[in-house]
C-alpha cells in the first residue's frame, strides 16, 4: 500500500431532521461533545460539528449537520440538505406528532437529495419509555416500509446515541467503497 492510500481521508455530510424539540441538537451534542442540555433552546443559523472515526483503517470524518431551529418555520432550505450523504429522520417517542411527521420529512429529504443517501430512523427520548406514545414495533414498521435503519435513542442517558452515528456512517461508507 503507498503511504498515499495510507493517509486516504473521506468527509461525509449527514444530515439531522425531525419536527421541533424532538432532541436532534441534543443528539448531535451527544455524540461529538458527549454534553446534554435539558433547557437547550434553538440557536440562529445552521450549525454542525465534525466527528471522526475509522473504518478499515481510513479517517472518516463526519460533517453532521443542524437545523439549529429552521424546522419551527417550516422552511429547512435546499442548501441545508445539498451534498448530504446520510440523514437521521428523528421523532421524539413520546409524542406523537412528532412520529406523524416522518413522512412529510422523507418527502423533504428525497426532493432535495438523491436516492443513495443512507437514512435511519430514529426514535429519541427512550430514557421516558414509561410515557411513550409510539410503540417500537410502529417505528419498526415505518422504517422497514421506507426502507431505512432504525433505532430508539436516549440523548439524555446516551443509549444508542454512538451506535446510530456508527451505523450510518458505516453504511455511507459502504455506498461509497
Ligand atoms: P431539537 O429542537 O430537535 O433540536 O431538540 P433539542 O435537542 O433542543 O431538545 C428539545 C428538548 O428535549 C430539550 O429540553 C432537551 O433537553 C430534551 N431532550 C432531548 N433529547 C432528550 C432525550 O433523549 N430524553 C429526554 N428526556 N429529553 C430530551
Ligand atoms: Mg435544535
Amino acid at each position: 500500500m503507498s503511504s498515499d492510500e495510507e493517509t486516504e481521508e473521506y468527509l461525509f455530510k449527514i444530515v439531522i431532521i425531525g419536527d421541533s424539540a424532538v432532541g436532534k441538537s441534543n443528539l448531535l451534542s451527544r455524540y461529538a461533545r458527549n454534553e446534554f442540555n435539558m433547557h437547550s433552546k434553538a440557536t440562529i443559523g445552521v450549525e454542525f460539528q465534525t466527528q471522526s472515526m475509522e473504518i478499515d483503517g481510513k479517517e472518516v470524518k463526519a460533517q453532521i449537520w443542524d437545523t439549529a431551529g429552521q424546522e419551527r418555520f417550516r422552511a429547512v432550505t435546499s442548501a441545508y440538505y445539498r451534498g448530504a450523504v446520510g440523514a437521521l429522520i428523528v421523532y421524539d417517542i413520546t409524542r406523537r406528532t412528532t412520529f406523524d411527521s416522518v413522512g412529510r420529512w422523507l418527502d423533504e429529504l428525497n426532493t432535495h437529495s438523491d436516492t443513495t443517501v443512507a437514512k435511519m430512523l430514529v426514535g429519541n427520548k427512550y430514557d421516558l419509555d414509561d410515557i411513550r406514545a409510539v410503540s417500537i414495533e410502529e417505528g419498526k414498521n415505518v422504517a422497514e416500509k421506507h426502507g431505512l435503519f432504525f433505532m430508539e435513542t436516549s440523548a439524555k442517558d446516551s443509549t444508542n446515541v454512538k451506535k446510530a452515528f456508527e451505523i450510518i456512517i458505516h453504511e455511507i461508507y459502504r455506498n461509497i467503497s
